[in-house]
């Protein structure tokens, strides 16, 4: 695209709020274009054709367009934030039970788990946040507490505005109603013992944690900490070193819009993890958080609004991590 560079107002703060309203109306035609996930059936009843996009500057300025207050369920963006809770109780020991490759499957794929002895891919994978959230029901004394554990941590990243923040019960219930493929991988995993708590209680907690509600701003907000070197900015505490932060960000380039990891990095060029309720959050060091919202999905599982409207910010901008 040829258009000029987005006008800085000084030398940290770049202002993106035009840019975000020449997304909204370019991409308006094709929203709603796609098939919201169906496979848990509260999910099937959200309309399509929403859309909402924030970015939020680690120096607590918003920019937000469209339907971004509007909370929807953050599904596997909830693996992010299990992981680096995850870390900070377990450290490196963490990676004897999960790996760090791509997994070239669909997120929910079974088919690597045999040939690899039940040690998942990636934290990124359903399998791997399976083993993520076994780690966090061990640390706090089962299913609920790391249901609870999660739901305080989120809200702590999102600074002040954060504390409504919930999980919907429904959504919750619903995907374990229908949780089959889920609980197969996690017996799947246990029979080579890399689950040690009840399969009931690790789905339980895992299925409640994508069944958190967050928006655009609240989830730019939380992912602000990783633009950040690992520093919360709204409560200036370490939520990981900065060693750790950039190992969380190279993971969210390589494994966190599923087997679309590639074409993502190639298209939109930056640390990214989607989930299937239609969010994507990103983050760009140094800088800002991001996060957009739009239900209807590519077949990868991915927002294709969201994709889109990722890919039309790094080009309009001209910012990535390349
Ligand atoms: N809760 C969903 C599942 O387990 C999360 C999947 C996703 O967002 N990719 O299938």
């Amino acid at each position: 695209m040829t258009s000029p560079a987005p006008r800085r107002e000084d030398n940290s703060r770049m202002d993106y709020q035009d840019t975000l309203e020449r997304i909204h109306t370019a991409l308006k035609p094709l929203i709603g274009e796609g098939k919201v996930a169906s496979y848990i059936p509260e999910l099937a009843n959200v309309a399509p054709d929403q859309f909402g996009m924030a970015v939020l500057n680690i120096d607590g300025t918003v920019f937000s367009v469209g339907d971004a207050t509007k909370r929807f369920s953050i599904q596997s963006i909830s693996k992010l934030f299990a992981l680096t809770l995850a870390f900070q109780r377990e450290g490196d020991s963490l990676w004897t039970r999960v790996g760090r490759e791509p997994s070239g499957t669909p997120f929910n794929s079974l088919v690597q788990l045999e040939a690899e002895q039940g040690i998942p891919r990636n934290p990124f994978i359903n399998a791997g946040a399976l083993v993520v959230t076994d780690m966090l029901v061990a640390h706090h004394g089962g299913g609920e507490g790391a249901q609870d554990a999660l739901l305080a941590f989120v809200r702590s990243l999102a600074g002040t505005g954060g504390t409504g923040i919930q999980i919907n019960g429904r959504v919750g219930e619903s995907e374990i109603r229908t949780s089959s493929r889920n609980a197969a991988m996690a017996h799947f995993m246990k029979s080579f013992g890399n689950l040690h708590g009840k399969v009931g209680e690790v789905i339980n907690a895992y299925c409640h944690h994508c069944a958190i509600e967050m928006n655009c701003i609240e989830l730019a907000r939380a992912a602000c900490f990783i633009a950040n070197k690992g520093v919360n900015p709204w409560s200036g505490e370490a939520v990981v070193d900065p060693s750790s932060a950039k190992r969380l960000s190279a993971l969210m380039l390589t494994c966190g819009t599923y087997d679309a990891a590639g074409d993502f990095a190639f298209r939109v060029g930056l640390p990214a993890k989607s989930g299937v309720g239609g969010g994507i959050v990103a983050i760009l060091p140094g800088e800002c958080g991001i996060c957009v919202w739009s239900p209807a999905l590519e077949e990868s599982g991915n927002s294709r609004a969201g994709s889109l409207a990722l890919e039309m910010f790094t080009s309009l901008t001209k910012r990535s991590i390349f």
